[in-house]
């Protein structure tokens, strides 16, 4: 069985529908609201869990009641939660989150997400020690990010950064990653006005740039490859993105080749956006292997 480890968020996910995204200072009507479990990292663990893979998740929750229902949906997918702790005194995580005129917008609190340090992170170095592969994001404090980018290449460790929310990253994180998977516009922001040809041609078969319905593109050593989406009736695309990783991580850390492996991650991602919600809507394996 696939060992996953991911260091990242976990939070609420408090979504909103409505016909119209209110503008500044405006006041709209919405038409529901829904409470569900999120955080890219959690998303992330979840997706590579309901595939199969022993997943095990190194983060924090609040010592709030929105806390232990995100520690009850990490037992109820199969992620190990020894190294999730509920820190005294902080609120969990939420995302707050308007789902109105086909698109999504997203406010993010990280709360107890920025007490994931790097001295939190030494406490459970055995879950990265034994993993296949890492998986990090970029919802907790850089200094994170850049110890487990450490740490991944000290215990020669594979390690997937998904580069989001878009922001800068230190060129050692960027050298240390095994696999590096931006959307295009978290590409734009992480390579700051470089061209983005020549950073695939940099960074062959290590950055994979996702493009929504169209798939994923990267450079193979001779050519720029795009290795295509699936055609899908699009119900809530939240997720696709967190669905991708959690599927790309289990197929690579079961051996798969990396063109094989991103066409599982479209496939899996593609019936992600089928379905309502971040995790509502990733699929199992059977669903992922049915459909291939
Ligand atoms: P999100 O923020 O919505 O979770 P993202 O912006 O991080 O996603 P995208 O590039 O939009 O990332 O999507 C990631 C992957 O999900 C794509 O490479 C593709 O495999 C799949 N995907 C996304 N949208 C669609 C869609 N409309 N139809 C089919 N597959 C999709």
């Amino acid at each position: 069985m696939a060992k996953i480890t991911v260091v990242g968020s976990s939070s609420m996910d408090l979504v909103v529908t409505s016909a119209k995204r209110p503008g500044a200072g405006e006041t709209v009507l919405g038409e529901s609201f829904k409470t569900v479990p999120g955080g890219k990292g959690a998303n992330q663990a979840v997706a590579a869990a309901r595939l199969g893979a022993e997943v095990t998740m190194i983060g924090c929750v609040g010592d709030d009641h929105l806390g232990q229902v995100i520690l009850d949906n990490f037992k109820a997918n199969g992620v190990y939660t020894a190294y999730v702790e509920p820190v005294t005194g902080v609120e969990s995580g939420t995302a707050h989150i308007v789902l109105a005129e086909g698109d999504n917008s997203i406010v993010v609190v990280k709360a107890a997400n920025d007490r994931i340090s790097p001295g939190y992170v030494d406490k459970a170095i055995q879950a990265i020690r034994e993993a296949d592969i890492v998986m990090i994001q970029q919802e907790i404090p850089e200094e994170t990010v850049i110890h487990v980018s450490e740490l991944c290449r000290a215990h020669n460790i594979p390690l997937i950064l998904n580069p989001a929310p878009a922001r800068p990253v230190p060129q050692a994180v960027i050298e240390a990653a095994s696999y590096i998977t931006p959307n295009e516009h978290e590409a734009e922001i992480l390579f700051e006005g470089q061209h983005l040809a020549a950073m695939l041609r940099r960074y062959p078969g290590k950055l994979l740039v996702t493009e929504g319905k169209a798939g994923v593109r990267y450079f193979d050593g001779i050519q720029e490859v795009v290795i295509p989406g699936y055609h899908v009736e699009v119900v809530d695309t939240t997720g696709a993105g967190d669905t991708f990783n959690g599927a790309l991580a289990v197929a690579l850390a079961e051996g798969r080749s990396l063109p094989e492996s991103l066409k599982f991650a479209n496939r899996a991602a593609a019936l992600s956006v089928t379905r309502f919600g971040a995790q509502g809507g990733m699929p199992s394996r059977s669903d992922v292997e049915g459909s291939l």
